[in-house]
């Protein structure tokens, strides 16, 4: 009899365990606990191609917090690394990946595709998140949505979402990605709206020109009170990396990730 009455104990207790499990995070994750993301990779002091795998691999290698790059949509939907709209002389939009392929970078890469850098970025690499960096569409707000899309549907493919955090320019394609997932850890770059109202869309942070904080001083006391995380970009100068550090800035994004940490350091 005792052991009738154990049997749906026991369910309820493994069914009630199961859900605390979904719920909880996992915490396989211990990004480096500095503040420097390698803008476009650690691609400067080893003249490595900026957006390159090696670059994203130095900036692993060298610690930081977060490796940022760029990332665009071939004619043929390809997702792949690249800042600028062109690559080799072709409109990235309005080229196939497999042309675009043959034109290689000045370290015999080839243009990196988005599925292999995530690859790599998660491959024996703990500390270093992956700040992704989603361009506007120069075709409009309707394939920037499309790309949006593209690039989550990448993320969860390659199971990169633990390491994953989205920053964009475009306003739409980040309340995009809320709508698809409100949890993604979203940053917006323009700097043309004000904490509260990122907080009020359920985006994550701002990620802003260091000019943008010295016009709106306010806005890093209220990015705090808000429970925002705090990035700029791009800072290089010692004296504005200072004053960063100073500021408390979560986040500071440089092209000189060297200089940073050791400035850390000290
Ligand atoms: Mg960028």
């Amino acid at each position: 009899m005792k052991a009738v009455r154990l049997v749906p104990a026991l369910v309820t207790i493994l069914l009630v365990a199961s859900c605390v499990t979904m719920r909880v995070k996992p915490s396989s994750m211990h990004f480096a606990a500095n503040n420097v993301v390698a803008h476009r990779g650690a691609f400067k002091k080893n003249s490595f191609p900026e957006n390159s795998i090696a670059s994203l691999r130095e900036a692993i290698r060298l610690g930081c917090t977060g490796s940022e790059f760029d990332v665009r949509m071939t004619a043929d939907e390809v997702l792949v690394v690249n800042h600028d709209p062109h690559h080799g002389g072709m409109d990235i939009e309005n080229t196939t990946y497999a042309k675009l392929r043959t034109k290689l970078l000045s370290n015999g890469e080839e243009i990196p595709t988005l599925e292999a850098y995530l690859k790599e970025g998660m491959a024996a690499n703990k500390s270093t998140r992956l700040v992704l960096e989603i361009k506007p569409s120069p075709a409009g707000m309707e394939r920037g949505q499309l790309l949006a899309q593209r690039v989550w549907e990448q993320v969860k493919k390659s199971k990169a979402d633990l390491w994953v955090e989205y920053i964009s320019f475009d306003y739409a394609i980040l309340t995009k990605l809320c709508s698809l997932d409100a949890s993604l850890i979203t940053h917006y770059l323009n700097g043309d709206k004000s904490p509260a109202e990122l907080k009020a869309a359920g985006i994550k942070g701002l990620d802003y020109n260091y000019k943008i904080y010295q016009q709106h001083p306010q806005w890093i006391a209220e990015a705090k009170a808000q429970g925002l995380v705090l990035n700029v970009w791009t800072v290089n100068e010692p004296s504005q990396l200072t004053w960063c550090i100073e500021k408390g800035f979560n986040f500071i994004t440089t092209n000189e990730p060297e200089f940073l940490l050791q400035l850390k350091a000290q």
